[in-house]
């Protein structure tokens, strides 16, 4: 059996060794997934509440040595670490307690022509539900797609990002400790191979978390076989900061919003425009902050190493392009790569056709660009490929500013908060993917709709048959008219 090596990116040590699963062992584990799916769906939506609802009481119990375990295979913070399983556990609960709600059957008018049918629409989970996840939130993430997969009736096999599998084992560990069967939730390590070998095999969907190169990829190969997909890739997320601000806040909070988990959020703040009667203010604000914060992995630390160490010199290639294209140094400099650490790093006035502007950095670094009014700030955030989440910072006009954003989700006057609201859905639009995790939208995104129709009784006309009268047919030439033909005006 081939193997690989998880380790800690802040020192090297080897967090565990995971197999490499190879396709054949992808396509046996959907292929009992598949069993077990017809079982699990059986289960009413009280008794999988049940089950989830255990599920979350052992993670709960368990949250110092999950976060200890992330920590150490990511890099980031403790404190950040049990923030991200608090989370996570949130989302469970949710997920189990309204997935009667939002997934039971629902009766649906039939409309004058067929008064005497009943209608409904039933929402019947796909069997199996591949789920691939990223190493950035590597709880946090996947959960996001696997409570909301199982409370709608699906098995899941899931396969955690090669730089956190040890993350992904100790979820499917955890289920196996309270699972009433076997194969409800499945783990399968390995690297982008054992990703392409399930979204190639019999799943119902995917649901991919990643960058928008692999959710291309993966998409591609969904399409094959007609594999539905949901796709949550990266993003360019804009921060639009009005001259009515509260610049106070707006500086702490965007500081935190750009840097917090060294820049790996994929709704991570990228990119500021801030108002030029403000600009000034707001920048001598952020810096002020930035000057308290540090990378590292001790304690007191307030973001850790790239947990990817490619991504480094993607962040690196962003600062030097940035600095060559004009951009201004508010805060760190062209040295802010160390080994495995990136320091913080604020850029002003860099041009809108510049790396760091145009791609996803995925580091602590934010560029703030002034602009003349918020006109402009909307058409330069709408400007990027990426349509994930955005934020806005203005006294009066949060929700018009809001409104006219090309993106998935917008925070006003906050950041990151719409994550712990289990509620909102959560994804975005263009080459940020497609689809939604999370509230309603996330529990139906793992079902599909099947219509039914019956007879309520029977009616003395019959429509579908060949044997239809001219009597059937005034009258529904007569309904049709009475229903639809207006006066001219
Ligand atoms: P990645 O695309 O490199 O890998 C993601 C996963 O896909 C991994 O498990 C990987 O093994 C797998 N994979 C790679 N090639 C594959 C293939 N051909 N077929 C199937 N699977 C394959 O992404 P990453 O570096 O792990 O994660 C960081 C990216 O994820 C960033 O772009 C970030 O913005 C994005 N992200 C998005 C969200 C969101 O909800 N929109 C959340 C977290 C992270």
């Amino acid at each position: 059996m081939k193997t690989f090596e998880s380790l800690n990116p802040a020192t090297g040590d080897v967090i565990g060794v995971f197999p490499q699963t190879s396709a054949k062992e992808v396509d046996e584990a959907v292929a009992k997934a598949n069993t077990a799916s017809e079982h699990w769906a059986s289960l009413s939506f009280r008794k999988r509440g049940i089950i989830l609802r255990d599920w979350a009481s052992i993670l709960t119990r368990e949250i110092e040595s999950s976060a200890d375990l992330i920590h150490r295979e990511t890099g980031k913070p403790l404190s950040d670490a049990r923030l991200e399983v608090s989370i996570a556990i949130e989302h469970i609960g949710w997920a189990a307690k309204y997935a009667p709600k939002v997934l039971s059957d629902q009766s649906r008018p039939s409309g004058l022509l067929m008064f005497n049918m009943a209608a409904k629409v039933q929402r019947s989970p796909f069997g199996v539900i591949g789920i691939i996840g990223p190493w950035n939130y590597p709880f946090f993430t996947p959960i996001g797609s696997i409570a909301y997969a199982l409370a709608a009736g699906n098995t899941v096999v899931f396969k955690p990002s090669e730089f956190t599998p040890a993350v992904g084992a100790w979820l499917g560990e955890s289920w196996k400790r309270i699972a009433p069967f076997a194969d409800i939730f499945t783990v399968v390590t390995g690297g982008p191979e054992t990703g392409a070998a399930l979204t190639k095999s019999k799943v119902g969907k995917i649901s991919f978390t990643g960058s928008t190169k692999t959710g291309k990829l993966v998409a591609a190969a969904c399409a094959l076989n007609m594999t539905p997909a949901l796709l949550e890739c990266g993003g360019k997320d804009a921060v639009l900061i009005d001259r009515d601000a509260d610049l106070k806040k707006a500086a702490e909070v965007t500081l935190w919003h750009a840097m917090a988990n060294a820049g790996q959020s994929c709704i991570a703040a990228e990119r500021v425009y801030v108002h030029r009667d403000v600009a000034e203010r707001f920048s001598t604000l952020i810096v002020e902050q930035a000057t308290k914060i540090k990378a590292g992995y001790e304690d007191g630390a307030n973001y850790g190493p790239a947990t990817m160490p490619s991504q480094l010199k993607v962040i690196k290639t962003h600062i030097d392009d940035a600095e060559k294209r004009g951009g201004r140094f508010l805060f760190g400099d062209k040295s802010a790569v160390k080994g495995n650490f990136v320091s913080p790093v604020i850029l002003a006035d860099v041009p809108e056709d510049s790396k760091a502007i145009i791609d996803e950095t995925f580091g602590p670094t934010l560029i703030i660009n002034t602009v003349r009014n918020m006109d402009e700030a909307v058409d330069l955030a709408n400007a990027s490929n990426y349509g994930l989440g955005a934020a806005v910072w203005s006294k009066k006009n949060g929700k018009r500013i809001a409104s006219l954003l090309k993106c998935g989700m917008v925070s006003i006057n906050s950041a990151f908060s719409n994550t712990a609201v289990s509620s909102l859905p959560f994804g975005g639009i263009k080459d940020s993917g497609y689809g939604r995790t999370h509230g309603a939208e996330g529990l139906l995104e793992f079902t599909y709709p099947r219509a039914i129709i019956k007879p309520r009784f029977r009616i003395p006309i019959n429509f579908t048959t060949f044997d239809r009268s001219q009597r059937a047919d005034r009258i529904v030439m007569l309904l049709t008219k009475i229903l639809h033909k207006r006066r001219r005006r």
